[in-house]
């Protein structure tokens, strides 16, 4: 079921082209037109993320931009995602291989582009695609409490001006809930893209590899995903032997 109709509102959906942006595109598809919306900010898998996210968006006949900071990514030193000089961790989902992989206050900074576009777009929401994880929240900008504060943000930044809502429909769900979501709404999970890596396929060994097998092996869902590497003896359980 989509909402394509004049009078739909429009939700500006932050889409990476992965996993849980997918689902939350096809969530959104029910009930508003979607703007979505990627980022390029020099993440070191951005090429392929944002080719599968345009396949995606082709898959949900969605408008669908990229925005390029490009700029801001050899900036962002000390986080594997983005400095180059730095290994992207796989295998060992460690407190200290979790940090290497985030951006501190992405969430917020992408936010921020996106509810400026949805002020001049009159959009009714802005939707970002944040979940729980067994070990809680992993990013500081990821949490209730976060969208919460923002929410009152950009009431007062937008006085005189159109005001969108902040929503995170997933906040609560583990990924594997997401992946059954998203099997009941037929959402283009195969075409996303999860890898930190720009291969020809998933590689299926680095953090996000494991968490996006996990979540399907968790989700009794079948995985479409092509990985290189098969080496996970049980993908529900991510930890090493
Ligand atoms: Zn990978």
């Amino acid at each position: 079921m989509t909402a394509d109709g004049a009078d739909t509102p429009l939700a500006v959906v932050l889409f990476s082209g992965g996993l849980d942006s997918t689902v939350l595109a096809a969530h959104y598809r029910r009930t508003h037109r979607l703007l979505l919306l990627s980022f390029d900010y020099g993440q070191r898998h951005g090429p392929r993320e944002l080719a599968a996210g345009r396949e995606v968006a082709a898959h949900l006949a969605a408008e669908h931009h990229t925005v390029t900071v490009s700029g801001l990514g050899p900036l962002l030193t000390g986080c594997s995602l983005t400095d180059r000089s730095q290994t992207v961790p796989s295998l060992v989902p460690s407190e200290e291989a979790l940090r290497s992989i985030t951006i501190p206050n992405r969430n917020a900074f992408i936010t921020d582009m996106a509810v400026a576009i949805a002020m001049a777009r009159h959009a009714e929401v802005v939707a970002l695609g944040v979940h729980h994880t067994r070990e809680g929240y992993p990013m500081p900008d990821g949490r209730p409490d976060f969208f919460a504060a923002y929410q009152e943000m950009v009431r007062l930044a937008s006085r005189g001006f159109h005001t969108p809502r902040v929503e995170v429909p997933f906040v609560g769900m583990q990924k594997e809930e997401i992946v059954a979501y998203g099997v009941r709404l037929d959402a283009p999970m195969d075409r996303s893209w999860t890898c930190y890596l720009d291969g020809p396929v998933h590689c299926g060994t680095c953090l996000a590899c494991l968490t996006r097998r996990s979540a399907f092996a968790l989700g009794a869902a079948p995985d479409p995903t092509v990985y290189d590497s098969e080496a996970i003896d049980d993908p529900s359980d991510p930890r090493p032997a």
